[in-house]
């Protein structure tokens, strides 16, 4: 096992080092930025789309049904545990209910607020607003997540088992990392749940949940990133990081050690780099980097590297044939060929 606040110092060290550099060479001050897994792993699969994308692109496109389901069921399965502590359950040391995962989620959005923060206030305001459609989107996907989450972690949920990143009028939210006051970089810890308490021996795991599986790739980047971001913000690293999948039922534990924060801190240095670039110049197909996210990146008209590996005519990479490559777009079929 490692030293856990030792490796927590020696990264908080390395990455603030290797961030204060990267902005001191900046042709001019890049702005606010902000490092979550999402830049992270857009920096590190293709730094000339990263850098694209701009200010719209960047910061946080503003809650949707796309992006709302975890959030939503997060605070729903908070109230659920609140709901049954208070009422004997959890409090009073008796079984608290399996929660109904569309029931449970049904009751948080009829109770949100519009002049709330965060998702609360989101949802609040499609209620004000009548927008039936996308409440029904987001309460489906909030369902999906929740009933996965319970499915692979079992019920009652594990011991010492703490929701994070929840919704609540309390304001308390994601825990975040800054290398100084009013500095322009800070990094956001997106785990979703933490099992066992943060203390100096750094015994608590991070969880990670996805409503269905994905690419090994994808899964193990975010697991580094997530080890690197709550070893920052909590001064302490985490023992693993467990990726869970809601559809396939998978546990993925991911032992952290030094080389794994080594890895995310260069990950959310990368950001810090591609943004000082971006200064100077956004898109560059010398650094776009073909992979299946071309599929569904906004560039790929427009870009040579993207186009020839979608085409499948870039040495050895690609789909076999254009037609394959064109067939599947972000997980949805392509009604019309263009
Ligand atoms: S199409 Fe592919 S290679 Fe080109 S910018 Fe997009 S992700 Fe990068």
């Amino acid at each position: 096992m490692i030293d856990a606040v030792g490796a927590a110092d020696r990264l908080t060290a390395d990455v603030t080092e290797a961030t204060n550099a990267a902005l001191e060479a900046a042709t001019a001050p890049p702005g606010p930025v902000f490092v979550g897994w999402v830049a992270a792993t857009d920096a590190a699969t293709c730094p000339a789309r990263y850098r694209a994308q701009g200010e719209d692109g960047w910061g946080f496109p503003g809650w949707s049904a796309a992006n709302a389901g975890g959030a939503i069921a997060r605070a729903a399965l908070d109230r659920h545990l609140d709901d049954a502590g208070r009422t004997g359950g959890r409090a009073g040391g008796g079984s608290i209910p399996l929660p109904d995962p569309v029931e449970s989620v049904r009751v948080w959005m009829r109770s949100a607020a519009a002049d709330a923060r965060g998702v609360t206030g989101w949802v609040g305001e499609r209620r004000s607003d009548g927008d039936g459609a996308t409440l029904a989107a987001a309460a489906a996907a909030a369902g999906r997540w929740l009933a996965g989450f319970v499915r692979v972690l079992g019920w009652p949920l594990p011991d010492r088992l703490t929701l994070l990143n929840v919704s609540r009028d309390d304001g308390r939210g994601a825990a975040k990392w800054w290398p100084r006051k009013g500095s322009a970089l800070s990094v956001g810890s997106g785990a979703d749940a933490r099992i066992g308490r943060v203390t100096g021996a750094g015994e608590h795991v991070l969880v990670v949940h996805r409503p269905s599986a994905g690419d090994d790739r994808d899964l193990y980047r975010r697991a580094t990133l997530e080890a690197a971001a709550g070893a920052l913000a909590h001064r302490v690293a985490p023992a693993a990081v467990l990726i869970t999948a809601g559809d396939t039922g998978e546990r993925t534990r991911v032992t952290v050690d030094e080389n794994l924060l080594r890895a995310g801190g260069e990950m959310i240095v990368e950001v810090v780099r591609q943004r000082v670039v971006a200064v100077d110049r956004g898109y560059d197909a010398a650094d776009a980097t073909p992979s299946p996210a071309c599929r569904w990146c906004e560039l790929r008209d427009e870009c040579p590297p993207g186009n020839a590996w979608l085409s499948g005519s870039a040495t050895g990479t690609g789909p076999a044939t254009p037609a394959a490559a064109r067939a599947w777009r972000g997980g949805l079929p392509v009604l019309a060929d263009d």
